[in-house]
């Protein structure tokens, strides 16, 4: 549906400088978000002046994408940091703006708003930091998985019932493409996809987005594994992933997220060997320790993901949980001196 849209001009360039390199993803929000150490008045925005339009007498805290429209200085140097940090792409801090992630928090009439200003505010990021080295750079409009699944049943006594369905995803999906592709984002990225019928919403979503801006962006699809067995929560291998998103023709496939690089490589391995398109792989910061939180420091995480560079499993790495711009400064010199990962031609 896709396939008759000219290509973005990003995607020529970022097409470009993938052939040339391995390319640097960001790393971790959540992490830099929380040694702000803000309470509720920052995040409904009442200490800062930017206060939310959309009202709602829901409690705020946690609502870190919220953190774009009430702290966009905050949010904007995080990115700016990243970019600086060797980031050639940057995700917006969207990861659950769509009204069924917002529910959460009574916000689902802040969604357009999230998208839109969430991508601008990277671009903004963006540009202060080309202006100062001159290296172009990217904004990745990030779709997170939202806290429900199409494909598995949360109730155990009733193993038929679906807590959201395809078309309510497709439709969340849609409007959160929407306004990051009118906020400005070059590439869009389904991200941390525990359940593959959820990412095909948002693919379809994605589609009918570019359909609609009349350009062709750049997707880059990104799974989690989550069990030791290797397999996703809806139960595929990555080989089985990479078969039922294939048709999208992404730009990248890869992984992030649940596992650190170490555990990571072998489903990275096996995907790397099935995907005749370019590889992403953003791991966590290790494993979290007993509180939860991930204590592998930046060189032990470059040095791991430099493996995979010289492997040659890779084309775009980057950090997921507990990543930090000195992560990613250290992901980027590591992974300097090596080649991209070729893409094997199949039939
Ligand atoms: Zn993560």
């Amino acid at each position: 549906m896709t396939g008759k849209l000219p290509l973005s001009p990003a995607f020529a360039a970022l097409n470009r400088a993938a052939s040339e390199r391995i390319l640097i993803l960001d790393g971790a929000m959540g992490t830099q978000i929380q040694q702000l150490g803000l309470d509720e008045d920052d995040y409904t925005g009442h200490a800062s002046g930017h206060v939310c339009r959309h009202h709602t007498d829901h409690p705020q805290k946690g609502n870190n994408d919220l953190l774009i429209l009430t702290q966009p200085e905050a949010v904007e140097d995080i990115h700016y940091r990243y970019a600086m940090a060797g980031a050639d792409i940057v995700e917006t801090n969207t990861f659950s703006s769509t009204t069924i992630a917002q529910a959460d928090y009574a916000l689902e009439n802040a969604v357009h708003d999230l998208n839109v200003e969430g991508a601008r505010i990277v671009r903004r990021a963006l540009d202060r930091a080309t202006a100062k080295d001159g290296r172009p750079r990217w904004v990745a409009g990030a779709l997170g998985p939202t806290n429900r699944t199409a494909s598995i049943s949360p109730d155990v006594n009733n193993p038929g019932y679906r807590a959201v369905t395809f078309d309510d995803l497709r439709q969340a999906y849609l409007q959160q493409a929407n306004g990051l592709i009118e906020g400005g984002a070059d590439i869009l990225l389904i991200e941390t996809i525990f359940d593959t019928l959820n990412a095909k919403a948002a693919i379809f979503a994605c589609m009918q987005a570019m359909e609609t801006h009349g350009q062709r962006l750049p997707l880059m699809i990104s799974g989690t594994i989550t069990d030791a067995s290797g397999r996703t929560l809806s139960g595929q291998t990555p080989t089985a992933f990479w078969h039922s998103v294939r048709h999208a023709q992404p730009w990248t496939v890869g992984l992030n997220c649940a596992l650190g690089a170490e555990a990571m490589r072998p489903h990275l391995a096996e995907l790397s060997g099935v995907a005749d398109t370019l590889i992403c792989a953003y791991p966590n910061a290790g494993l979290p320790n007993a509180f939860g939180q991930y204590d592998e420091g930046p060189d032990d995480t470059a040095r791991q993901i430099a493996g995979f560079a010289r492997d040659g499993l890779v084309n775009v790495v980057g950090g997921c949980c507990g990543t930090t711009p000195e992560h990613i400064s250290a992901i980027a010199e590591a992974v300097a001196e090596f080649s991209p990962r070729k893409v094997p031609e199949y039939a």
